[in-house]
């Protein structure tokens, strides 16, 4: 017999959520904690952390750089004391990178953003499986972007790191299903947030046009006509660990209001 749909993630769920204490990742950790989960963040911006402990006293938060193996190692042993194990990881800590002309691109800052968008997700993925396994079962969520899907012209480090991700995701959601663990990536598209502004504004610069025709120009690559929002990203997220998304593995899930090209 059909059953009706249950929203929501089972109680006391132990999520590990990175660079949770400002933007997506923030939402994400306070849309999974109104649904009963546990949470645990890092992140690198102490002031950020500040204001996350000063409204979550009581979840545990820590400071780590996702690209240092060191950080990721004390954090994971920080998750497993503090949460008593894991269920989930939300693999979310990702910097813009450059904005320029490939001939233009700094070899430093290449490498900085593929340290963080993709070194920074394997050094966790490579902590967080033992955990999931010794759980039973387990989610993960890399979240990459639709320019893991689609060409983004002057973003090149970006655009090579959230492609790898897809195919990571891919992978071991194949190696990992065995083992009751599921994976699947996010791919937000353009996010209302000061990231994206940041991005746009350092486009328009580039082709000597305004802030506001710039933001235009990039509502229009999307067949919505607007921004999503980082409670939309999260609420994919939290499906993804209700028992609505139980056989949902592999998946690159954009949450972009479809996104045409970037
Ligand atoms: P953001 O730039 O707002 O940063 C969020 C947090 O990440 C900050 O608190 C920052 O301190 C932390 N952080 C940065 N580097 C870190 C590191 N090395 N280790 C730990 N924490 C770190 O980011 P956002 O817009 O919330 O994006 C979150 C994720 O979503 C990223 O992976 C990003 O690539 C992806 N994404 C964002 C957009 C968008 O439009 N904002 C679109 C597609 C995908």
């Amino acid at each position: 017999m059909a059953q009706p749909l249950v929203g929501g993630v089972r109680s006391g769920l132990r999520v590990l959520v990175t660079a949770g204490a400002s933007g997506i990742g923030r939402v994400m950790a306070e849309t999974f904690l109104a649904h009963g989960a546990r949470v645990m963040i890092c992140d690198v911006d102490e002031a950020a952390l500040d204001g996350w402990r000063k409204a979550h006293p009581d979840q545990p938060a820590i400071r780590a750089d996702v690209a240092s193996q060191s950080d990721v190692d004390a954090l994971f042993e920080a998750a497993a004391h503090a949460l008593g194990g894991l269920d989930v990881l939300v693999n979310n800590a990702g910097i813009a990178g450059p904005t320029a002309a490939v001939e233009d691109i700094d070899p430093d800052e290449w490498r900085r953003t593929i340290d963080v968008n993709l070194n920074g997700q394997f050094y966790c993925l490579r902590r967080a499986v033992p955990l999931l396994k010794a759980a039973g079962n387990g989610a993960i969520i890399n979240i990459a972007s639709v320019a893991g899907r689609l060409g983004y012209a002057w973003r090149l480090p970006y655009a090579a790191s959230k492609w790898a991700i897809v195919g990571m995701t891919e992978s071991l959601s194949i190696e990992l299903g065995r083992d009751g663990i599921r994976v699947n990536a996010i791919l937000p598209g353009i996010v209302e947030g000061p990231r994206i502004d940041k991005v746009i504004g350092a486009r328009a610069q580039e082709l000597g046009i305004g802030f506001e025709e710039m933001r235009q120009r990039y509502l229009e690559k999307t067949a919505l006509g607007r921004m999503v929002t980082p409670q939309d990203v999260a609420n994919m997220a939290v499906f993804l660990c209700s028992s609505m998304g139980a056989s949902i593995s592999g998946q690159a899930l954009s949450v972009c209001g479809h996104v045409i090209s970037l």
